[in-house]
Order: C-alpha cells, then structure tokens, then sequence
C-alpha cells in the first residue's frame, strides 16, 4: 500500500490524482492533500476521501477551512506545506502545485526520501540541476507526470542514456496551431483557452498557444533525463497520438501512444515500477487518422524561441524566463496584456538578467521573486513602450 500525499489537490492535475486514488483503494492510500488558497474546494475533496492531513498554504485562509471542515489540525502557511511532504506516513508525494511555493516541500520531500510524483514541470524549469542532484543524492525515484515526459520516462525504461541519440518531445500545437501568422495577432482570448486536445488549467492552455510550454519542456526534458539541449527536438503533432518519441544511435525509435487522458500518466507515475489495469479509455489506432509531424519555425513562436534562449544561456535564466512567464500569463489572464506583448515582457527581463551559474536554492527563489518584480513593474508601462 503506497501512502500519498498531493500538494495543489484543488488543480487540474490534483482532481485527477484523487480520482486516479480513488480507483485504487486497495493499492494507494491518500494521506493528505493540500491547496494553494481553494478552501471551498479543498473542503469538498476532504469531506469526500477523508485523508488525515490536510494542508493550505495560505495560512490566513486556515480558519476558513478548519471551520468549513470542521477540522481543528489544519496545516497552514508554508510550514504546513513542509509538514505535509516531509509527513512520516507520506511513501510518495504528487507535487501538482504549479507556484513556486511548492518548489522548497519539493526539495524537502527529496531529503526526506519520498518518491516524486512530479506535474510542476515549472519547478524543474526554475530548478532542474538542483532537483535531479538531490533525487541521486537520496537515492529515490521521480517520476514525471508532464505526458511527454511520462512518455519519454516510459520509452527508456531498460534503456541506457548512452544508447540515445536524441528525445523528441511532441506537442499537439495548441488552440493556435495552423492559424496564418496574422491572425495569431489578433486571437481572442476565447480562441486562446480553446485547446483542441487537451483539457488544462487556463495558465498550461496559454502556454501551449505561446509554445512556451514546448520550450519549458525542453527545458524539463533536459534536466530528467541528463541530455544536452542539441538531443532534444520539438515536433508539432497535432492529432496528439505519439506523447514522445525516443531515437536510438541504431537508427531505431521507440514511440509511446496513449489517448489524451492525465489519468494515465498519473496512473503510472502512482504505480511505478508496476504498471496496473485502468479504466481510462483506450487508443483505437483505426480511429487515430493519418499521423501528421512538423517542425515548429521558432521564429512565428517567439516564446519557444525565448524558452531555447534562456536553456542555453543555463543557469538562473530559465528561473527568470519562467517567472516572467507566470507574471505575463497571469496579466494576460486578468486582461491586463495582450496576447501579443507576452513575449516581449519576457525578453525585456530575460535582457536585463545576469544569470548565475550552478545556482543554489536561495540564489533561484531571488531571481525569481526579483524576475516577479521586474515583470509586474513592467507590464502596466507596455503602452509606452515603441510600436513592434
Ligand atoms: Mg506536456
């Protein structure tokens, strides 16, 4: 019986976890969940699988929930997150809260010798080269829930890195994808949050119109399976059949397919090193269609390209290219930026950011609060700013 705790139940990713617990009561265990700030919903998930911790990071919304719950041991604020990752009863933790508050219950879990489950592929991007030194250093397993990592995480199985030659990571393209370079100008934001394949939180959809979530893939890709950013490559796929694609140096590839379902690979992530019957759907490879692949032109996705840039300037680049990515997405989302000044507030900060090689923790969390900063200084003075 694994015993699990999930940080950011009340996200997308968090549902699923639950539901994916809740289908195997006689193989895991839900522990704890925590939340960000959804206390109505953090109730609901407590009254409905009872798990004997529950956590909220922030603290002033604790009594809220305690009375909501009618619990008087609610964990709250940063510690609380703490508590719960590092918890004595907790096997496995599922890290499904994108913000950066969850990278140090991340860091602690690894020191604790949890396995990691892990969504937040931001954490990765802001703190790769430290996550991956700590997980080898503790001798656990993380296993990403991101589905083309959990595809290429699956293809190398029994595989070793020196039989590789290259990963592809695959991308369905995005509610943009085919659009003519003019009309990406103009996109609404109903187009925006209209994903073809996928159902996501609204931050993931706008990434995935930007490409930035190809970019910080790659980005993720780089530090979980220890390959130079050259062996990487982005392909555009857009029936989104193929999650991944691994090529091996005797000219063979192995390919993971799956129906566009998180379920599975939080699934697997859950059973790893088995892998277990589900009830989630199944691939009808008549119905799949012909199987198209492209090669994206980093040029008409600026934030692929500015993504590309920060990894290979390394370092806190990526920490401070992810920041300023959440901040502008977030302005986008509250209509207070438009579709099109999203890369440009990033490069502005990518510009003015010295990076720091071989970062250490305290040295990430301040580019990113400074990269925080710098993008909700910016953002309100983009009018200003010169014509494109
Ligand atoms: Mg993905």
């Amino acid at each position: 019986m694994k015993r699990v705790a999930v940080l950011g139940s009340t996200g997308s990713i968090g549902r699923s976890t639950l539901e994916v617990i809740a289908r195997h009561p006689d193989r895991l265990r839900l522990v704890g969940i925590a939340a960000r700030s959804r206390t109505d919903l953090l109730a609901r998930q407590v009254a409905q699988a009872h798990p004997p911790l529950v956590a909220i990071w922030d603290a002033q919304r604790a009594q809220e929930l305690a009375d909501l719950t009618g619990r008087r041991d609610v964990l709250a604020g940063p510690d609380g997150l703490l508590a719960l990752a590092t918890h004595p009863e907790v096997d496995l933790v599922v890290i499904a809260a994108s913000g950066c508050e969850a990278l140090l219950p991340l860091v602690r879990a690894i020191q604790a010798g949890k396995q990691i489950a892990l969504a937040s592929k931001e954490l990765l991007v802001m703190a790769g080269s430290l996550i991956m030194r700590l997980v080898q250093e503790h001798g656990t397993t993380l296993v990403p829930i991101d589905s083309e990592h959990a595809a290429l995480f699956q293809c190398l199985q029994g595989v070793s890195k020196e039989q590789v030659e290259r990963l592809v990571v695959t991308g369905s393209g995005g509610p943009l994808w085919g659009l003519p370079a003019a009309a990406r100008q103009t996109v609404s934001r109903e187009q925006v949050l209209a994903h073809p394949r996928w159902r996501m939180g609204p931050k993931i959809t706008v990434d995935s119109a930007t490409l930035m979530n190809k970019g910080l893939e790659v980005i993720e890709a780089q530090w979980l399976f220890g390959l130079p950013l050259e062996r990487i490559r982005v392909l555009i796929h857009p029936e989104a059949v193929v999650h991944a694609v691994v090529e091996l140096l005797d000219g063979t590839s192995l390919a993971q397919l799956a129906p566009c379902d998180m379920r599975l690979p939080i699934q697997y992530a859950l059973s790893f090193p088995e892998r277990w019957g589900s009830a989630w759907g199944r691939l009808a490879l008549t119905q799949a269609g012909p199987l198209q692949f492209f090669e994206p032109d980093p040029g008409q996705f600026p934030c692929l390209q500015l993504a590309l840039d920060a990894a290979a300037a390394g370092g806190t680049a990526c920490a401070a290219l992810n920041g300023a990515n959440d901040v502008a997405v977030q302005a986008y989302l509250d209509g207070h930026l438009a579709f099109t000044d999203l890369p440009r507030v990033i490069a502005e900060i990518l510009e003015r950011h010295a990076p720091v090689a071989h970062p250490a923790l305290d040295e990430i969390l301040a580019v990113d609060a400074w990269s925080r900063n710098m993008a909700h200084d910016l953002i309100p003075r983009i009018p200003q700013w010169s014509p494109r």
